[in-house]
């Protein structure tokens, strides 16, 4: 018992705390790797779009530089009537962005434009990025050494962006500047659709935007963790390529399911662990209680069988001492020690058949009786003590009761537990009453006594094992609480129950059905009355 409860302690104060924390910590374990987890799987994808972006940056830089390159070869300044023809022949199919080529005499004064070559008829356009070239255009170039370097600017004039290609060569002691006016309208339309199809063996979605974050080309995207861009390298660097791998969006989808159903996974099995942890808790507080009532009940049975044991015992001793005098004394005390001797062994055979059912061992002989003469065998049983006690028991069977199949002694000893208790509890009451009525099916032995009855919150517990109401505690009345449990068991084994009514303010009503078997008896039993 000592080590039981010291058990107990440890289980409650060591490892059910020990419990709850790795529950808590295996929580917090499971949600810190699936995080991580998530964070490398987005970091590869963000490391995968961002090759593919700069695959698509590149690609888009140097087929423009491309067609620099071409004109970096051919545009001869000191030939450059001969060079601007050659260029206008090839220059649909070779430099197809290009919208103009200039030379600039920088060693001049004004720095002239010296040839201007348009691939479209001379228009107004033409002659205002001429003059935009050598107005605004000219003073932002980079015009330091190493001068044979290509260079680009890339600006907004107005609501225009321009792209200029240039390069400067020395001839016959001149400095001149070519310059390519690449079409930006023209590699928004005919370029940057490449962007979007090529290269891509996984799905992805492109945008470009430009330096105040307008999109230039392609669809909006989704500005989280996972759309990527990078600005262009050399050409146009002003604006931004944007890349989303749709891959990624799914994984954003997916990533967020996988986290709700592993929330509610870790969830529910910590709920599962807790609720265990409750039900254990629930089991211990129980298997407590159940040892408390135990020993009470070992105390109760101890001093239940002491007091007969020692009336026995004394009016025994009296009469072998020969000191009693009158013919009606030794009656009387050989009276008091069957009757405390019959007590006693009522009380072992209740024990004894508990016991049994305790185990499960309790095993019933059904067969058809009449319930009348059950019934008053038990009366009798109890006849002697209620006559010592003053009481009357009236018996009345209802006349036309039907039989039942029944243990006779089971019946016989739940009868004789009920009657024990209303002349136990009702110790100012004159009489106990036992009726047997049949009503549906069922027949209802009722044992009315006129006792303090039973207070409301007792009425379920008085039948379990070991329960012991406060009529009991109260008045100090002996007994070891398995009376009433017994007489359940034997109730139910019948198919039927036992319950109590207290109807008005004193007095309980015990009522134990059972299943009666067939039409009423042929010859009815007449209702009887048991004088004190
Ligand atoms: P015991 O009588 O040994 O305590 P029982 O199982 O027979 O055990 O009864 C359980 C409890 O029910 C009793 O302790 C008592 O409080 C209450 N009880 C039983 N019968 C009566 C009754 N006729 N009147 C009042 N209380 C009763």
């Amino acid at each position: 018992m000592a080590e039981g409860s010291r058990r107990e302690r440890w289980i409650t104060f060591l490892l059910l705390p020990a419990l709850v924390l790795s529950v808590l910590v295996l929580t917090g374990i499971t949600f810190r790797s699936g995080f991580q987890l998530e964070r490398l799987r987005e970091r590869s994808v963000v490391e995968a779009t961002l090759a593919l972006v700069s695959e698509k940056v590149d690609r888009l830089d140097k087929r423009i530089v491309e067609q620099d390159a071409v004109l970096v070869q051919l545009m001869v300044p000191e030939e450059r009537d001969v060079s601007s023809a050659e260029w206008l022949k090839i220059a649909a199919r070779q430099t197809p962005t290009v919208r103009a080529t200039l030379i600039v005499d920088l060693s001049a004064k004004d720095q002239p434009v010296i040839s201007f070559a348009s691939r479209s008829a001379a228009g107004p356009e033409d002659e205002r990025f001429r003059r935009l070239l050598i107005r605004s255009i000219l003073p932002e170039l980079k015009l330091e050494p190493p001068r044979g370097e290509l260079r680009h600017l890339h600006r907004s004039f107005g609501d225009q962006s321009y792209l200029v290609s240039y390069w400067q060569r020395d001839a016959d002691g001149r400095r001149y500047l070519v310059v390519a006016w690449h079409d930006v309208a023209r590699i928004v339309h005919e370029l940057f659709p490449s962007l979007a199809e090529r290269g891509d063996r996984q799905q992805s979605r492109v945008n470009v935007v430009d330096e105040e974050g307008r999109i230039v080309f392609g669809p909006p995207l989704s500005r989280g963790g996972l759309t990527v861009g990078r600005a262009f390298d050399s050409t146009l660097y002003k604006w931004t390529v944007n890349v989303s791998l749709s891959a990624s969006e799914e994984l954003a989808e997916a990533a967020a399911r996988r986290r709700v159903l592993e929330m509610s996974l870790v969830g529910l099995s910590a709920a599962v662990t807790l609720g265990g942890l409750v039900v254990i808790l629930l089991a211990l507080a129980r298997e407590r209680k159940l040892a408390h009532l135990k020993s009470d009940f070992i105390a109760n049975v101890s001093h239940e069988l002491k007091t007969p044991l020692s009336l026995v015992r004394m009016f025994g001793e009296l009469l072998q001492s020969g000191r009693v005098d009158t013919e009606a004394k030794r009656q009387q005390y050989l009276q008091i020690i069957v009757s405390e001797s019959e007590r006693l062994g009522a009380l072992i055979e209740n024990v004894l058949d508990f016991a049994k059912v305790e185990r499960g061992h309790a095993g019933y002989e059904f067969s058809r009786r009449q319930v009348g003469e059950v019934l008053a065998r038990a009366v009798d049983a109890c006849h002697l003590r209620a006559d010592r006690e003053g009481k009357r028991l009236v018996l009345d069977v209802a006349p036309d009761l039907p039989p039942a199949n029944l243990d006779e002694r089971a019946i016989e000893i739940a009868v004789i537990n009920l009657i024990d208790n209303a002349l136990k509890y009702a110790p100012d009451g004159e009489q106990v009453t036992i009726t047997a009525r049949e009503r549906g099916g069922f027949i209802e032995v009722r044992v009315i006594d006129q006792g303090p009855g039973i207070a409301p919150e007792d009425r379920r517990r008085i039948f379990e094992r070991f329960v012991r109401g406060k009529s009991a505690a109260g008045r100090q009345v002996r007994g070891s609480g398995i009376g009433l449990a017994l007489v359940k068991h034997i109730a139910e084994a019948h198919g039927g129950s036992i319950t109590v009514e207290s109807p008005g303010l004193s007095g309980s009503e015990f009522v134990l059905s059972f299943r009666s078997a067939g039409p009423p008896r042929a010859r009815p039993s007449a209702a009887r009355v048991e004088e004190p």
